[in-house]
């Protein structure tokens, strides 16, 4: 393939296995990405090379070979984001996608403030951050794969969901909020006070709302970059589970209507939205 056809790169991290692993893959592949180039990343980059060396050989009749890109990053580390964003600087000067798929849940029966911290750290905090230190170098658009399961939060007063609820909530309140969370869960005051006892639905629940709020922000229109958050889906992979209602190819096509959504400017009724099943929904019902 001739380099210079590449037009755009969309860069996927946590994308050593599982969704992020399906984005490239479906990127590599699509008819509609024949010239993007795709920077799979993992923390792991022993793991991410593995991954690379499997798709190289897969995906070798679509030109993987010059369009597939391997870069460290992990999100839980400040020093990785840091570097990552160097790499990008240093060598695209800016990217055109970013794809914010590394997440985590605890599959342990236990809900205390370490598995709020495991768990809001990937899939909110460190999330916000590494976005927030990466919006600069983007151009067209910031994917995120949040989820569904905040739709199934059981908030045990309205009081409380009503915070969650208020249009044009804040990053401000979104970050006091979660604190107020760690603290009902660290003293065992949860229940009386009505929070929800599940940390995986409420860190997407952050994350989506924090998307909504980051969407509309001078610095991202400004720039004119989209920004969507959506749900892949009930998708078999390690953190789906083999019982799950859609194998990796199904789960790929709404994060994949998203990715190839056309059209350079922001749409005002599409920005910050979340999407399930390739249409506007709500995180939480
Ligand atoms: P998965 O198979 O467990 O894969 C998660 C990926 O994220 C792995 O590559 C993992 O790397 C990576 N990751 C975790 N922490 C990271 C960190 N600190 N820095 C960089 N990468 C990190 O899960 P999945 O089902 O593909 O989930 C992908 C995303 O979809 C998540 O955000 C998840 O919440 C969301 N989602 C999944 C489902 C579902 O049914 N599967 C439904 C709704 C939403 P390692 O291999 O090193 O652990």
């Amino acid at each position: 393939m001739d380099v210079t056809k590449i037009n755009k790169t969309v860069v996927v991290t946590g994308a050593n296995k599982g969704i992020g692993y399906g984005i490239v893959k479906s990127l590599l592949t699509s008819s509609k990405s024949q010239n993007t180039r795709v920077v799979l990343t993992s923390r792991n980059t022993e793991l991410g090379l593995k991954t690379v060396n499997g798709l190289l050989k897969d995906c070798a009749s679509f030109n993987a070979a010059e369009r597939l890109v391997y870069q460290q990053l992990d999100i839980n580390d400040t020093k990785s984001q840091e570097n990552f964003c160097d790499w990008v600087a240093k060598t695209y000067g800016t990217i055109d996608i970013l794809v914010n798929n590394a997440g985590v849940s605890d599959n342990s029966d236990k809900f205390d403030a370490d598995v709020f911290d495991f768990t809001f750290s990937t899939n909110f905090y460190e999330t916000v951050k590494f976005t927030e230190r990466m919006i600069k170098l983007i151009t067209e658009k910031v994917v995120f794969i949040s989820s569904s399961a905040s739709q199934y939060l059981e908030f045990g007063k309205s009081e409380i969901k009503a915070k969650f609820l208020k249009e044009n909530i804040t990053a401000e309140e979104l970050m006091k909020l979660s604190k107020e969370f760690r603290n009902a869960i660290e003293s065992k005051t949860y229940k009386q006070t009505g929070w929800p006892d599940n940390c995986y639905g409420m860190s997407k629940l952050f994350l989506s709302l924090w998307i909504r709020y980051f969407a509309k922000t001078k610095e991202v229109t400004d720039r004119n970059v989209q920004v969507y958050g959506c749900c892949p889906g009930w998708v078999k992979t390690d953190m789906g589970g083999q019982n799950a209602h859609k194998t990796l190819e199904e789960g790929m096509v709404t994060p994949m209507y998203l990715i190839e959504l056309e059209g350079s400017k922001i749409q005002n009724d599409l920005q910050g939205q979340f999407f399930e099943n390739c249409k506007v929904s709500s995180p939480l019902k």
